[in-house]
C-alpha cells in the first residue's frame, strides 16, 4: 500500500515535470502554415499558423485563388468558367487565317488572352493594344502569339512581371518601354530580336537575362534601364545598335559570352567591343579600355555617373555622339593626340571636369597639348571667338545654337570639324576653313542662314550629310577635286545656290542623293575650273 503510494506520488511528480518542462522548452522554435482549406481556381482557401510541437495556433491567413488554367477557347479546364477577358477586340491578320489583339475596352486589370478567337489563333498583340493603360496589373499571354508589336505595352506602369510565352520570337520596338513597374521579365528562348526601345526605361528591372536565341538587340532597346547591374551578352547576338544600352548607369559588370564570334569583352575590360572593328559599343564604370581600341562608340559612358576616372589609349581615334555624355563623376580626362574625331555632344553634362580654358572656349587635351580639343564654350551668347592656335580638333555640337556668333577664326592646324559644330548659327557671315581642315561633318553649317559665301580648300576629302543644309543664304559653292566622299542632302533647301564642281561627274563616294532639296534638286555645274 504504501509502496503504491510513492509509486502514484513519483508519477504525479514526473507528470508535472514532464509537462512543466515541456512549457517551458517550448518557446515555439518550428512555425508552420498549415492548410484548412485548399484554394481552388473559383475560391479562396484558408490557412493557419501553428507551433509544430505545442500546436498553439497563432495567425489565420486566407490562400490567394489559383490561377485558371485556361484552354484555348478561353474556357478554364479546371472549373469550366469563361475565364478569357471581355473587351478584348481583335482583328484580323492580312493572312484571315488569324488574329491579332487591336486594342482593350473592358475593366478588368487583370488580363488574360484566349489562343484562339473565333476558331482562329491569335497570333500577336498588336500596335499599341495596352500602351498607357496603367491600371494593368497581370496578363496572361498564350503561346500562340509570336510577337510583341510596337509599344504593345508601352507606359504600363502597374505592370510588375510578365510572362512572356516561348513562342514569341519578336518582341517590336516599344513593346515595354516606360513599364517603371516591371522588376522581372523573363525572355523566353525563342526570342530572336529585341525591338529598338523595347524595354527603355524600365527603372525597376534589376537584372535581365538575354537568352542565347536573340541575334538582334535594336537601337536604345534597354536605354535608360537604372537599375541594371549586370550584363551578360550571349553568343547568339550578333547585331548591337547604337546606344542599346544607353544610360544604364548602375551596371557594374559587363561580359560577352567568349564563344560569341561578333563581340567580346577582351581582358575583362568589364565593356562590348566589336571584336573586328575594334570599337568600344558600351562600357559602365568598371570598364577599363583595352590598348587597342579604336573608337568609342554612340552613348558607350552615357550618363555613367559613376564613372570617376578613365584612361583612354592612344590606339582610339574617333570618340562617339555623346560618349562621356553626363559622366558627372568625371573631374578629368585625357584626350591623347591620335584621336581625329570628337563626335556630337561627347562631352557635355560633365559638371565636374576642370576644363582647359581659353577664350570662351571649354577644351580637352593631354600634357602636350591641353587645347587638343574645344569641346564647349562656356557662353553662348557670344558675338566673335577665337579658337586657341594648338586646336587640332572641333568638337560636335561644340557652337550649335551660338546664335548671335558673327565672326570666328579657325587656326591652321584644325583637321576635323564635328557633326553640327555650328549648327543654327543664324548670325554667321562668313567663315574661312584652313587648309589643314580634311573632314566637314554632317550637319556642321546647317540653319547657318546668314552665310553667304563659303570657301572648301583642297585638303577637304569629305563632307557629310545636310552639311550646308538650310543656308539659305549662300548662292555658290566650289567642291575641288579633293572631296572624294558626300553625304546625303547636303544642300537641301539651299534655293539659290549653283554648286560648282570640278569633277566632270559625280564621283563613286558620292550620295546619290547629295544634291537632292525638297525644292528640286540643286543646280549642278561638272567639271568647273577655278580661274588661276
Ligand atoms: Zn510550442
Ligand atoms: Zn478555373
Amino acid at each position: 500500500m504504501r509502496l503504491r503510494k510513492i509509486t502514484y506520488a513519483l508519477f504525479i511528480i514526473a507528470t508535472v515535470c514532464l509537462f512543466t518542462s515541456c512549457k517551458k522548452e517550448c518557446k515555439h522554435q518550428s512555425i508552420e502554415w498549415v492548410i484548412d482549406k485548399q484554394a481552388t481556381c473559383t475560391e479562396e482557401g484558408i490557412e493557419h499558423e501553428e507551433c509544430t510541437k505545442c500546436h498553439e495556433k497563432f495567425d489565420i491567413k486566407e490562400i490567394k485563388k489559383l490561377k485558371h488554367i485556361c484552354n484555348d477557347e478561353g474556357i478554364c479546364t479546371i472549373c469550366g468558367n469563361k475565364v478569357a477577358t471581355s473587351g478584348l477586340i481583335y482583328k484580323l491578320n492580312e493572312d484571315k487565317k488569324s488574329y491579332y489583339v487591336s486594342e482593350y475596352i473592358g475593366i478588368d486589370i487583370d488580363i488574360i488572352i484566349p489562343a484562339k478567337y473565333d476558331g482562329l489563333y491569335v497570333t500577336s498583340i498588336g500596335d499599341s493594344a495596352f500602351s498607357n493603360f496603367i491600371g494593368l496589373t497581370s496578363i496572361e499571354i498564350p503561346n500562340s502569339v509570336t510577337s510583341i508589336k510596337y509599344g504593345a505595352f508601352s507606359g504600363c506602369i502597374g505592370l510588375t512581371s510578365i510572362e512572356i510565352p516561348n513562342s514569341v520570337t519578336t518582341i517590336e520596338s516599344f513593346a515595354f518601354s516606360g513599364c517603371i513597374g516591371l522588376t522581372r521579365v523573363e525572355i523566353p528562348d525563342s526570342v530572336t530580336i529585341i525591338g529598338a526601345f523595347a524595354f527603355s526605361g524600365c527603372t525597376g528591372l534589376t537584372s535581365i537575362e538575354i537568352p542565347n536565341s536573340v541575334t538582334s538587340i535594336r537601337y536604345f532597346a534597354f536605354s535608360g534601364c537604372t537599375g541594371l547591374t549586370s550584363l551578360e551578352i550571349p553568343a547568339s547576338v550578333i547585331n548591337i545598335e547604337d546606344s542599346a544600352f544607353s544610360g544604364c548607369q548602375n551596371l557594374t559588370s559587363i561580359i560577352v559570352d567568349k564563344k560569341n564570334q561578333k563581340y567580346d569583352s577582351r581582358n575583362d575590360c568589364n565593356a562590348i567591343i566589336d571584336t573586328q572593328t575594334n570599337a568600344l559599343i558600351m562600357g559602365c564604370k568598371n570598364t577599363i579600355i583595352p590598348e587597342d581600341i579604336k573608337s568609342i562608340g554612340v552613348d558607350a559612358f552615357y550618363r555613367c555617373t559613376g564613372l570617376t576616372s578613365i584612361k583612354i589609349p592612344d590606339s582610339v581615334k574617333t570618340i562617339g555622339t555623346r560618349a562621356f555624355n553626363g559622366c558627372t563623376g568625371l573631374t578629368s580626362i585625357e584626350i591623347p593626340s591620335s584621336v581625329t574625331i570628337v563626335d556630337y555632344c561627347a562631352f557635355d553634362d560633365c559638371d565636374n571636369i576642370s576644363y582647359n580654358i581659353y577664350d570662351n572656349g571649354k577644351y580637352l587635351g593631354n600634357t602636350e597639348n591641353p587645347y587638343l580639343v574645344i569641346v564647349g564654350v562656356t557662353n553662348n551668347t557670344t558675338e566673335s571667338f577665337s579658337i586657341n592656335p594648338n586646336t587640332k580638333l572641333i568638337g560636335g555640337g561644340v557652337f550649335s545654337k551660338c546664335r548671335n556668333l558673327k565672326s570666328i577664326e579657325i587656326p591652321d592646324g584644325v583637321t576635323s570639324i564635328g557633326v553640327s559644330a555650328f549648327n543654327w548659327c543664324g548670325s554667321l557671315k562668313s567663315i574661312k576653313i584652313p587648309d589643314s581642315v580634311t573632314s566637314i561633318g554632317d550637319s556642321v553649317f546647317s540653319g547657318c542662314t546668314s552665310l553667304k559665301s563659303i570657301e572648301i580648300p583642297n585638303s577637304v576629302t569629305s563632307i557629310g550629310d545636310s552639311a550646308f543644309s538650310g543656308c539659305i543664304g549662300l548662292t555658290s559653292i566650289i567642291i575641288p577635286n579633293s572631296v572624294t566622299s558626300m553625304g546625303d542632302e547636303v544642300f537641301n533647301m539651299c534655293k539659290a545656290i549653283t554648286v560648282y564642281c570640278e569633277a566632270l561627274e559625280r564621283p563613286s563616294g558620292w550620295s546619290e542623293w547629295w544634291n537632292y532639296s525638297n525644292y528640286g534638286n540643286c543646280n549642278v555645274i561638272w567639271g568647273y575650273k577655278k580661274n588661276k
